[in-house]
């Protein structure tokens, strides 16, 4: 059976439709908003040609606004991919030329497929700066993210306080508190994703109180939670071949629950290795690049106490080489995972000998599922396309789920009081999946309609107890 269509901004009223006519022009606003805010002191840090060099950045950046929002044709990108190895314009340029020979015509903002387009405005926001010498490779999204961080400071406090309290007692626990604690923990990750700038279309997200007390209130949003079968995953793998991959989404509380996780499972011998793949240039508004980690973690030795101490943790993995920081602008590319064995081998040969690979977040499914209008009884594995290097772990939390008709939106309604489960058609009581697709809300009256989706997608026998070889969570 043919793949379907990818989503695009064709249909009017789709989560693409909204995204390309008000969520990136949002994002874009505030980044232009930011510089014209911002320009003197950005003089005073970066030299005054760097002032000057502001106003030609919001000059692209206005010109892209329009674009986007008159359904312009894409243009060719300008970097120069000889001159910095993260540049990846190249990429973004050869699909273009193929999308226009494919179609007899150039791509459009609302018809081409929703994917490139949206990391096309990320790979023009790259050029915006890159073109402008005082400014190359400045972060527009820096401040929001640094910011995100320090307002989440309340649960960042309780959480690592949890963590290093369980971190310096584990040797004396059960198996069964072992496994209550990694699961917490991973349901602590998984709504940390809440917390993701380009959802919000740029708007703040912080984790403002202690998310433990919100865990057994959230639980039932869990559309298909197969944490116990990660934890049947992680136990039965060899004890000193426990090497994980993670491939982060966002900073600010998400990193910082997404490094928590890790450590627990570093300190209960769970994983014996982990390597994180952060983003190689500012990228959907509030992903982790390296540096982003590196004062993450000088962040919370300021904040001092048990931050402190959960991140000289982390200093100590990855002086020690336990924990790797790898970077690869694959990641930042438009190109979903299925052509990642073709368009990067060695990246794909390097996540086949992990133990474990979870993605976080919103884009890393939409990249492992295509962006493709599939049917939601659409297996994972089915959309998966063949991209299969090791046994897959997926949370994302998401947020509304229902065509935007009159009954969909009573649907809305009822579904924003956490007390009330997903509808039956959302849900898939065999825990095979159900396939997020693009469903059709209206962002802006939903405050927080998320779901989350722990599920299995067709279990591969890796093992003689047949174990499932990708996990999916979802929310
Ligand atoms: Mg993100």
């Amino acid at each position: 059976m043919a793949d379907p269509q990818p989503l695009s901004g064709r249909r009017v009223g789709s989560f693409a439709y909204l995204t390309i006519k008000d969520r990136l022009p949002v994002i874009l606003t505030k980044v232009i908003d930011f510089l014209c805010r911002e320009k003197v002191s950005i003089g005073k840090q970066y030299g005054e040609a760097a002032q000057e060099g502001c106003k030609e950045v919001i000059g692209r950046l206005s010109q892209l606004k329009n674009e986007m929002q008159t359904n312009k044709p894409f243009r060719i990108l300008q970097a120069d991919p000889s001159a910095s190895p993260h540049d990846d314009s190249d990429e973004y340029n050869r699909e273009l030329e193929k999308f226009t020979i494919e179609n007899e015509d150039q791509p459009k903002w609302f018809t081409a497929p929703w994917l490139y387009a949206e990391c096309y405005m990320y790979a023009r926001i790259h050029e915006a700066f890159y073109l402008c010498d005082p400014l190359r490779g400045f972060d527009p999204f820096l401040v929001q993210k640094q910011k995100a961080l320090v307002d989440s400071k309340t649960a960042v406090d309780c959480l690592t306080k949890r963590v290093v309290t369980a971190c310096n007692s584990v040797s004396n626990f059960t198996q069964q508190l072992l496994k209550q604690y990694v699961i917490q923990l991973l349901e602590v990750c998984l709504w940390g994703n809440r917390c993701d700038l380009s959802i919000s279309g740029g708007a703040d997200r912080a984790q403002e109180s202690d998310i433990f007390s919100s865990l057994d209130k959230l639980r039932p949003q869990i559309l298909d939670n197969n944490a116990d079968l990660l934890w049947q995953l992680l136990v039965s793998l060899p004890e000193d071949q426990r090497d994980l991959v993670l491939v982060l989404d966002n900073a600010g509380f998400e990193l910082v629950s997404d490094l928590c996780f890790l450590t627990f499972l570093m300190e209960s011998a769970l994983a014996t290795s982990v390597t994180i793949h952060t983003k190689t240039r500012p990228w959907f508004v509030s992903d982790t690049l390296h540096s982003d980690l590196m004062w993450t973690i000088e962040k919370l030795r300021e904040f001092g106490d048990s931050n402190a101490e959960m991140a000289n943790k982390w200093a100590n993995y990855l002086s020690s080489g336990q924990w790797k920081i790898s970077e690869n602008k694959f990641w930042t590319q438009h190109h979903d995972f299925a052509s990642m064995n073709e368009v990067d081998p060695r990246l794909y040969s390097e996540l086949c000998k992990a133990s474990l690979v979870i993605f976080k977040g919103d884009l890393n499914y939409r990249k492992l599922t295509g962006d493709l209008d599939w049917p939601t009884n659409t297996s994972f594995q089915r959309a998966l396309r063949g991209f299969s290097p090791a046994p897959i772990l997926v949370l994302r939390v998401w947020w509304a789920y229902a065509e935007r008709t009159a009954a969909a939106a009573m649907e809305h309604q009822s579904m924003a009081d956490p007390a009330v489960t997903a509808p039956a058609h959302l849900t898939n009581t065999h825990s095979t999946t159900t396939l997020i697709r693009d469903v059709t809300f209206d962002l802006y009256n939903i405050p927080y309609l998320m779901h989350c989706l722990l599920s299995l997608s067709n279990p591969v026998s890796h093992s003689p107890d047949a174990l499932p070889r990708n996990l999916f969570v979802t929310a």
